[in-house]
């Protein structure tokens, strides 16, 4: 809410249009009762939070995590709105969650909750109308569980209902790392902008899915992984890591820490404090802090991950004169492979890697170049220039429809 205000300033964004955004168009929470494997029923809270249908059916992913509230639902369902503004998708936002922490749960359990939650909310859903996807700890063989549920529920096949499905029932190949690939091509246009080489050095704030896939991409791609970090430690060596070695010493460990041949800081001591010419928070929300901001040296920040700068620290980095590409549009590669997805499901057709990796690289190359005009024309941060070119595009089709 504090962005769309700055934005909206910027912008001079309609009094009515503000009015409108104020709040998701439509929020349901429901309780899902669940026989657990003692034989006792147990109660779960969920939510389904709508924002904005605007531009096309809403779209987000379902959470299940034990701090779920309303209100980061909403937060969520508002980000959405903006991610698939800026890539061009003709496409809404929403977001759903349910308060559970699913390690506590039998696979029976987790199943019956995950039908559960479908059986709750199936009429307010569909593959024109709002279409969920996996997010934090939920996966594609819960987005299985969810999209059967929900054919049963209306007694026909309607595989685009839900993204991030396994292969073989309509998932899209490329969306396992889509997220990551995405963030590539928009780390390359931006390495451009400032002059940087292919051997430029990288540090990575979390290993773990979105993370470790850049991290393996960029190695590809001829960057040097310099530092990489986790909940347990953070190791370094400027020749160069090799993502795939640090992968499986992860797997085999439970950390990156004590990777040979990388010196090692002591567990949570974070990456920010080492010089690299790009940095990349793949890890939590509101990891780079007024507190901690002020030891990071580098040129370029690409927000893998969801809000890992607080206000206070965009402030300081903007003195800083370091170029942030905002999360809207960095990780937007993991919604446009599940747009690709619906598009499939709706043709029965299925694409090549190499079709979809074409077609990512393309409405990634489009949405920056759009979005660095915007950050020229109002003379603003990136992240700003992004919001902007995604709140005017809302804003024109809620005009359109005449809702305004
Ligand atoms: P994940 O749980 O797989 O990985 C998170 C990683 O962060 C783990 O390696 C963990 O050890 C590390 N971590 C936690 N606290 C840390 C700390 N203080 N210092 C260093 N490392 C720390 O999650 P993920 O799916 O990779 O998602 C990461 C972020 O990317 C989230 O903000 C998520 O919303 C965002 N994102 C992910 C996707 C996707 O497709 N996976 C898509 C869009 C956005």
């Amino acid at each position: 809410m504090e962005q769309l205000k700055e934005v909206s300033d910027i912008i001079k964004l309609d009094e009515n249009v503000r009015e409108l955004l104020k709040a998701p168009q439509k929020f349901l929470e429901v309780s899902i009762p669940i026989k657990m494997d003692n034989g006792r029923l147990k109660i779960f809270t969920g939510f389904r939070s709508q924002y904005n249908n605007a531009r096309g059916p809403y779209k987000g992913g379902v959470r299940f995590h034990p701090l779920v509230t309303p209100e980061e639902v909403r937060a969520l369902s508002a980000w959405m709105t903006w991610k698939t503004a800026v890539v061009d998708l003709p496409l809404g936002g929403g977001k759903g969650g349910v308060i559970v922490n699913p390690r506590e749960l039998s696979e029976g359990e987790l199943e019956r909750l995950s039908r559960g939650y479908i059986q709750a909310i199936y009429k307010l859903i569909g593959p024109d109308l709002d279409v969920p996807a996996p997010d934090v700890y939920t996966n594609p063989k819960i987005m299985g569980w969810m999209l059967d549920e929900y054919e049963k529920q209306i007694g026909r096949h309607a595989p685009g209902v839900i993204t991030g499905k396994p292969l073989s029932i309509g998932g899209s190949r490329v969306r396992e790392y889509s997220t990551a690939m995405g963030a590539v091509y928009i780390l390359n246009k931006a390495a451009k902008k400032l002059g940087l080489e292919k051997n430029a050095t990288v540090g990575i704030q979390g290993f773990g899915n979105a993370g470790s896939f850049m991290a393996k991409l960029l190695h590809k791609e001829g960057y040097r992984i310099a530092v990489v970090s986790d909940s347990k430690g953070t190791i370094c060596n400027y020749m160069g890591l090799d993502p795939e070695a640090v992968a499986s010493h992860k797997i085999k460990t439970g950390s990156v820490a004590n990777f040979p041949g990388a010196s090692v800081k002591e567990p949570g001591m974070h990456c920010f404090e080492h010089e690299m010419d790009i940095l990349i928070p793949a890890a939590l929300e509101n990891a780079l802090t007024a507190a901690n901001v002020g030891a990071v040296n580098t040129q370029l920040i690409i927000e893998l991950a969801n809000g890992p700068i607080t206000p206070e620290a965009d402030e300081i980095l903007k003195k800083k004169n370091i170029l942030v590409v905002p999360d809207i549009l960095a990780n937007a590669g993991g919604v446009i492979v599940s747009y690709f997805e619906q598009v499939q499901n709706a043709y029965g057709n299925y694409w090549t890697s190499e079709k979809i990796l074409g077609k990512l690289e393309e409405a990634m190359a489009t949405a920056f170049d759009a979005a660095w005009d915007e950050k020229e024309k109002y003379l603003t941060t990136f992240r700003m220039g992004a919001y902007a070119l995604a709140v005017k595009r809302v804003a024109e089709a809620m005009k359109d429809r005449g809702w305004v």
